[in-house]
């Protein structure tokens, strides 16, 4: 019994990459409640059905740019308000799981048994999160078209030089003259990221946006609600959902898991658990 534990360990200091002593401390870490996720973290990383459904997402989001240049009624944004006609076009999207595939960071969550935002600054700051599958055809196909591109994300804005020498790394567009990217931090800005969707609006006809949150699209304020509530969104939205709306799918984390909890993050893990259990639906 022994050994087989101890061949437990030296497998699980292999996959994690960790000497004998430091995994065998890390063995004592609850990492029970961070398991939950291993199958949403594995989808994300291994499985063609993931990058797959996240290429049809943008190739349709590139033909739709094209619908969208030819209207000129046409704006992806709520925010968009007065005479819009003639202003030159953008596009927003998200950064984290719609740009920058950061599932590298739920896994190390998981094997070390820690929650975000433990290692999140250091990870981002590694500046090497490959891209989103379909992504960066999608942008080179809305820059060739003259659209601007702007990033907007909920990211610190310690992180805003990291998070650009990571795009430009992987040689999606990135514009320095009209600075495409905006953290949550600068010019007050916090996390409902309405006022800057607003602030792009007054420059810019926003054609289409992309992101992996609803509230890339809408308000915190009304995505703050419960479960049910929320789930009406999708329906009060199903005009925008594949024409100006591009929604990419993330099982790993987000608000959705916030609205599991009442929007309340619980105190301890045992909570959470419980939680979780209670919100699942045998009907
Ligand atoms: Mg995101």
């Amino acid at each position: 019994m022994k050994s087989l534990n101890m061949k437990k360990i030296l497998i699980i200091c292999m996959v994690a990459g960790l000497g004998l002593q430091s995994c065998s401390d890390r063995e004592k870490v609850d990492r029970s409640l961070q398991e939950q996720s291993m199958l949403a973290v594995l989808f994300a990383q291994t499985s063609p059905e993931y990058a797959a459904n996240n290429i049809q997402t943008y190739k349709m989001a590139a033909a739709n740019i094209d619908k969208a240049l030819k209207d000129k009624s046409w704006t992806a944004a709520l925010e968009q308000k007065g005479n819009f006609d003639n202003k030159p076009t953008a596009i927003i999207l998200d950064v984290d799981e719609t740009v920058l595939d950061n599932s590298a960071f739920q896994a190390r969550a998981i094997i070390n048994g820690f929650s975000y935002p433990t290692g999140w600054i250091e990870w981002g700051n590694e500046a090497n999160a490959p891209a989103v599958a379909g992504v960066k055809e999608f942008l080179n196909y809305a820059d060739s078209k003259g659209v601007s591109i702007f990033y907007v994300t909920n990211r610190v804005a310690e992180l805003k030089k990291a998070t650009k020498d990571n795009i430009i790394k992987l040689g999606l567009p990135f514009d320095q003259s009209i600075n495409p990217l905006m953290m949550k931090g600068e010019n007050s800005w916090g996390s409902d990221k309405t006022s800057r969707r607003q602030l792009i609006s007054e420059d810019y006809r926003i054609i289409l946006m992309a992101g992996d949150q609803i509230t890339d699209f809408i308000s915190l304020e009304e995505s703050a609600v419960s479960i049910q509530k929320r789930l009406e969104l999708s329906n009060k939205y199903s005009e925008e959902w594949g024409t100006k709306w591009f929604m990419i799918t993330n099982p790993m984390y987000g608000k959705w898991e916030g609205a599991i909890y009442n929007n309340v993050y619980p105190s301890s893990q045992d909570k959470a658990k419980q939680l979780r259990l209670q919100a699942l639906d045998p009907k």
